[in-house]
């Protein structure tokens, strides 16, 4: 598939949903320095999207099985320190409840991000394959919970053995094309110039490379339709924990120490995103572009209040 003639990239508006499947309340200094002792409320969304028939995940968020597999050893070391609360009916299996899903956007594999990838084993699921082995092998350590994986919530064979059923299923990012991205209309899409891929082929939607914070972390970006007005969406998935790290400039605090694959590159993610909102803000378009970092509860507010699902 390609562009129509006379069509540009993200010029169609999926139908979009931002599920909140789940939370963790933690001491908001562990998270970000500036959020002060006080606890703060870390949610796990999953984006729901639908165009044309095609549907599509964004990230697979927390699932029942999540106490489970953190209960034995280091595993449980990782349930204390986020102790998630996953309400009856919010799981992705039961919001899908019985709706077959076409792609998995994952954006990395960590285990609140992962609780429902055991629900959709129907779906293409994304990840660019040059960090494949690498998370292969993290996911194998003993020391795979203190990284973030719980691999009980994997399939057998995951990450992708060569040869076994879930191989068959994955795509790879880093296999599409560059997407020329429409900075005519979108001025401030130049920034993201040369990061984003045509992964379904028709322009209407473009991962985002996002590294850092896990071996190919990415997001998503695409448009949809806000109380009748087309706005830009970007689910960055962790690049960012808090929209305040875009705005106010918070800092991460030492959470960050754990899990991260690369301080130094996730920062270099976050100017991006700061450099995005900035430019958006300068052409006078900050209302056009909604940037939902996964586990941001004033940012899905703030969409909801505009007028978006969740
Ligand atoms: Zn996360």
């Amino acid at each position: 598939m390609s562009l129509a003639p006379g069509r540009e990239a993200l010029d169609v508006s999926w139908d979009f949903e931002w599920w909140n499947t789940g939370s963790f309340e933690a001491r908001g200094f562990f998270s970000h320095l500036q959020a002060g002792w006080a606890k703060a409320e870390h949610r796990a969304h999953v984006g729901w999207l639908e165009l044309s028939g095609k549907k599509v995940l964004f990230d697979a968020g927390y699932a029942p099985r999540f106490h489970d597999c953190a209960a034995p050893r280091l595993a449980a070391v990782y349930r204390w320190a986020t102790p998630a609360t996953i309400p009856a009916g919010s799981s992705v299996r039961e919001r899908l409840a019985g709706r077959q899903v076409d792609h998995l956007l994952l954006s990395h594999w960590h285990a609140d991000h992962t609780g429902g990838l055991l629900d959709i084993p129907e779906a293409s699921v994304w990840r660019p394959f040059s960090s494949h082995e690498a998370v292969r092998q993290e996911a194998l350590s003993a020391c795979a919970p203190l990284k973030g994986i719980l691999v009980g919530q994997f399939p057998d064979d995951l990450p992708g053995r060569p040869g076994a059923s879930f191989s068959a299923r994955l795509r790879d990012v880093e296999a599409a094309p560059l997407m020329a991205l429409p900075v005519g209309r979108w001025p401030f899409l130049s920034v993201l110039d040369g990061s984003c891929r045509d992964v379904f082929g028709d322009g209407s939607l473009a991962t985002v490379d996002l590294p850092g914070h896990a071996l190919g972390h990415y997001g998503a970006l695409f448009q949809t339709q806000l109380a009748g007005r087309p706005v830009l969406v970007l689910l960055c998935g962790d690049a960012v924990w808090d929209e305040r790290e875009l705005t106010a400039e918070w800092t991460r605090g030492p959470a960050a120490l754990f899990g991260f694959h690369s301080l130094s590159e996730a920062a270099k993610t976050t100017r991006l995103l700061r450099r995005l909102c900035a430019a958006a803000k300068a052409c006078g378009m900050e209302r056009d572009l909604y940037v939902l970092p996964t586990h941001c509860r004033l940012a899905a507010n703030r969409f909801v209040a505009d007028g978006g699902r969740e």
